[in-house]
C-alpha cells in the first residue's frame, strides 16, 4: 500500500514537471504565443480584434452614435499588441463606414497609413496597406521588431500628454494657466495665456486660438503644442509676438473625449462643434455641453469687459482623408490671411460654414472674424506623410503668419 502510494506521487511530480517544462518552452519561443490585444489605456480604442489565425488579426473600431442624432462616428482606433516579435502581422479592420450631419462619413482612402510605435512617442507609418471601398475595409502588414507594439489611425495626442506639456511649460514668465471649468467626468478645460505683461494688454492684439474639440484629430494638440513652444522660446520672432499679441489657446476642448479615443464626441457623446449655437440660435439642443458652456462664459465676460477679440482659430483635421491645410471661414472672413500663413507653411483658403460650430458661434454671435483650419494626418498632395515634426511647424507658422497679418 506504502509503495503504490510513493508510485502515484512520483507519477504526479513527473506529469506536473512535464507539464510546467513545455509551458517554459513556448514562453521562451515567442513566435508560438498568441497575439494579445489591448486598448485600456489614455486615448486607446478598439471594438474588437483577435487573432483568428496565427499572425492574421481581425476586427472593427468602435462605432459611437451620437446622443442628439443619428450620427455614427467611428474612424478612431489605437491599440497594444503583445507578442509580436519578428512576426508577419496582417491586420484587417472591417466596417470603416459611418455617418456624419446624417450623411455617409467614408474617412478610410487607398491614401490612410496607419502608425506604430514601441514607446508612443517616436511613431512610423505602416506602408503595406490596402483599401477595399466596396467591403468598407483596410489591411494592413508589418514585422515587428519589438515584442509589444502601438498601433493607431494616426498619431495619438494622449489627454496625460497634452497635461504634461502643460506642466512642463507652467514655469515660463510669459505664460499664465486658468481652468475654465471641468467636464462630465471632472476634466479641467485650460486656458493658457501667453503674453508679455512688461507691454500693456490694451496695446496688443488678441488672438483666440482652440483645438481638440473631436478627439480623432489629434494631430491639432501637436500644432498647439508647436505653436506654444515656438511662442515661450528664446526666438527674436517670439519675443515680437508676446509683446503684439495676447494668445488665449485651449489646447484641449475635449478631454474626456480625447482620453477615451472618442473619434468625435465628448463624455456625453454629444459633437462639440455642433452645440455652440444652443442657448443662441438652437434652443432644442439645451443644456449647452458643459466644455461648450465654460468658454461661452469666459468669451461672454471678456466681451463684456470692455476687452477684443481680433482673430479666432479653430484646429481641426478631415483625418487622412484630405490631402491639403485649409483654411474654412463664415462669411468670407479673413480672405486676407492665408497668404500671410503660406510664408511659413501651405494652406488653402476655403469660405465654408457649419452651423453650430465654434467658428460660426465666434463669428455670428461675439463678431469676432474667425477660421477652421482643416490639417491633414496623411499627406499633402502627394508629398511624403506628416510627421510630428510637420505639425510642430504648423504650429510655428500660425504664429508667424499672425504676427505677418497684424503688421500688414
Ligand atoms: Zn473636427
Amino acid at each position: 500500500m506504502y509503495s503504490i502510494r510513493i508510485l502515484l506521487l512520483a507519477i504526479i511530480i513527473i506529469t506536473f514537471a512535464g507539464i510546467h517544462c513545455k509551458s517554459s518552452k513556448s514562453q521562451g519561443n515567442t513566435s508560438t504565443v498568441s497575439i494579445t490585444v489591448s486598448s485600456n489605456f489614455d486615448s486607446g480604442s478598439i471594438d474588437t480584434l483577435w487573432e483568428s489565425q496565427p499572425g492574421f488579426l481581425t476586427g472593427w473600431p468602435k462605432h459611437r452614435k451620437q446622443k442628439s442624432s443619428s450620427d455614427d462616428q467611428y474612424y478612431w482606433f489605437y491599440f497594444k499588441l503583445d507578442h509580436t516579435a519578428h512576426k508577419n502581422i496582417t491586420i484587417k479592420l472591417d466596417r470603416l463606414a459611418g455617418t456624419y450631419r446624417g450623411g455617409p462619413h467614408l474617412i478610410y482612402t487607398k491614401s490612410t497609413r496607419p502608425v506604430y510605435s514601441y514607446d508612443q512617442k517616436n511613431w512610423q507609418r505602416i506602408s503595406d496597406v490596402q483599401y477595399d471601398p466596396e467591403q468598407h475595409s483596410l489591411t494592413f502588414r508589418n514585422t515587428f521588431t519589438s515584442d509589444s507594439v502601438w498601433i493607431a489611425y494616426a498619431h495619438p495626442f494622449s489627454y496625460s500628454q497634452g497635461s504634461a506639456m502643460i506642466d512642463a511649460m507652467a514655469g515660463s514668465p510669459f505664460l499664465t494657466i486658468e481652468t475654465l471649468g471641468t467636464t462630465q467626468q471632472a476634466r479641467n478645460i485650460n486656458l493658457l495665456t501667453v503674453t508679455d505683461t512688461a507691454i500693456p494688454d490694451d496695446k496688443k492684439k488678441v488672438v483666440f486660438i482652440t483645438t481638440l474639440q473631436h478627439a480623432g484629430e489629434y494631430c491639432g494638440g501637436y500644432v498647439v503644442e508647436g505653436l506654444l513652444t515656438f511662442l515661450l522660446s528664446d526666438d527674436e520672432n517670439a519675443a515680437i509676438a508676446r509683446k503684439t499679441t495676447v494668445y488665449k489657446i485651449i489646447p484641449m476642448m475635449n478631454p474626456d473625449g480625447i482620453f477615451h479615443g472618442i473619434t468625435r464626441f465628448n463624455g456625453n457623446l454629444e459633437d462639440l462643434n455642433q452645440e455652440w449655437d444652443d442657448d443662441y440660435t438652437d434652443t432644442l439642443h439645451l443644456p449647452v455641453e458643459p466644455e461648450v458652456a465654460c468658454v461661452k462664459k469666459w468669451l461672454r465676460e471678456w466681451k463684456s469687459s470692455g476687452k477684443n477679440i481680433d482673430l479666432g482659430l479653430d484646429i481641426h483635421s478631415q483625418g487622412q482623408q484630405g490631402s491639403m491645410n485649409l483654411l474654412h471661414t463664415p462669411e468670407g472672413m479673413l480672405a486676407d490671411l492665408t497668404p500671410h500663413f503660406n510664408k511659413y507653411w501651405p494652406v488653402k483658403y476655403v469660405p465654408m460654414e457649419f452651423s453650430g460650430s465654434l467658428n460660426d458661434c465666434l463669428a455670428k454671435e461675439f463678431h469676432i472674424p474667425s477660421g477652421t483650419f482643416e490639417i491633414p494626418q496623411s499627406r499633402i498632395k502627394n508629398e511624403a506623410y506628416l510627421t510630428i515634426d510637420d505639425y510642430y511647424t504648423y504650429g510655428k507658422g500660425i504664429a508667424l503668419g499672425i504676427t505677418d497679418y497684424f503688421r500688414r
